[in-house]
């Protein structure tokens, strides 16, 4: 129950054990033309979408690379620990990155984003990178909230969302909420193995690569807008085994109602992992990270630990009992575990790894307040009636 990579459906497998084919035409062409043809509806977008074969930092750069310049300045907004990484790499690259700082226990701070936007009147920021969701806090970002403080600050940098760990799990609508290019990976929401990186890009952040200095021979999108040869698309060989399990991971979701439906079911999967939290949580005990529920993750859920060894619950539910929880990352190691509930997952799955995991803590003798299976099975009960 890490939060990535996440569990891999049985069938996506089987999918990735397809012999190689012809790379130039044929089957595995057509599999590639029907994953770009769904993968612009998973981020809500009309925009160009790019592969890129690597995992989610490759994604990261190829976002640079393509809209920015050596000297250009962005502004991070850190909710935890992602966007900051994610400024960090652009630096290596002689991006100018000005962090805005974040508690780590609840969302980007909007006013302060429109503050810093409006005092920049000379227009220096070139982009604004955030994350939807941090896997390590577990924050779920308010998207439409930040999009309106940079329009209430009249401010025209380009507008880059790292959805790695939300794509496929939380609501996200690119286009209706005006973010210009949306960063993506396979692990995580969309159910198959680390490999494959995804950019969504809008006409603004098209623009932006006519000009961009930072271009590379690798992860170019010129030769991935115009291909003339198939294998453009990737830069060389495609993914082979990757494209089988993405055409099959993207028909489960098909088959499943399309994305909304497989947010409701995160959203019903998380309400019962909040429910058994919420129920655990004691005084010097368990506690919810993210203080304010409207902003807690459907995909991830951090919990501090307090007085509760964590690394001990982890150990014993990994080797007694065959459970693997998240382990506390970043300013939160050694005080924290977390619970992926991420891509595929269902009710039993949910259900199995609260109790197992409440069975650990009774193990220790950890103080928590109550039953979290008690109430995470009524929450669940509730919602299946609907
Ligand atoms: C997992 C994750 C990343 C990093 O992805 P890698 O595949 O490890 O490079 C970046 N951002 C978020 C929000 C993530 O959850």
């Amino acid at each position: 129950m890490i939060p990535g990579p996440s569990v891999i459906p049985e069938r996506v497998l089987a999918a990735m054990a397809h012999p190689m084919s012809d790379i130039y035409s044929g089957e595995l062409v057509d599999v590639s033309d029907e994953i770009f043809a769904e993968l612009p509806a998973i981020a809500r977008t009309e925009g160009r979408v790019f592969a890129i074969i690597s995992n989610g930092h490759g994604a990261w750069l190829m976002a640079i690379a393509n809209t920015l310049s050596r000297g250009d300045k962005v502004l991070v907004l850190e909710s935890g620990i992602f966007a900051v990484v994610w400024g960090q790499l652009a630096a290596v690259s002689g991006v100018d990155v000005e962090v805005l700082p974040g508690s780590g226990r609840g969302p980007v701070d909007v006013e302060a984003l429109e503050a810093r936007l409006s005092a920049d009147r000379n227009h220096e920021i070139k982009a604004v990178l955030a994350v939807q969701t941090d896997t390590a806090s577990s924050v779920r970002n308010d998207v439409p909230a930040m999009r309106a403080a940079i329009d209430a600050a009249g401010h025209p940098a380009l507008f880059m969302v790292d959805c790695i760990a939300s794509l496929g799990c939380e609501p996200y609508e690119m286009d209706a909420w005006g973010v210009d290019l949306t960063v993506g990976a396979s692990q995580k929401g969309l159910m198959v193995p680390p490999g494959m990186g995804f950019v969504w890009a809008n006409d603004r952040a098209l623009a932006a690569y006519e000009t961009a200095g930072l271009k590379d021979g690798y992860t170019d999108w010129g030769p991935r807008l115009n291909p003339s040869q198939h294998y453009q698309l990737y830069a060389g060989t495609p993914p082979v085994s990757h494209l089988y399990a993405m055409r099959e991971a993207l028909r489960m979701i098909d088959e499943e109602g399309g994305v909304e439906a497989v947010w409701a079911r995160h959203e019903m999967l998380a309400s019962a992992v909040w429910a058994a939290v919420e129920a655990w949580s004691s005084p010097d005990g368990i506690e919810f990270n993210i203080v304010n529920p409207s902003f807690r993750s459907a995909a991830v859920t951090t919990i501090l630990s307090n007085s509760i060894d964590a690394e001990r619950l982890r150990v014993i539910c990994r080797d007694n009992a065959g459970l693997v929880l998240g382990t506390g990352i970043g300013a939160f190691a050694g005080r924290s575990f977390r619970i992926g509930h991420m891509g595929y997952a269902d009710p039993p799955m949910i259900l199995g790894a609260l109790a197992t995991t409440e069975a650990g803590l009774l193990s220790m003798g950890a103080p928590i307040g109550g039953s979290g299976i008690v109430a995470a099975t009524a929450r669940m009960g509730e919602l299946l009636e609907k």
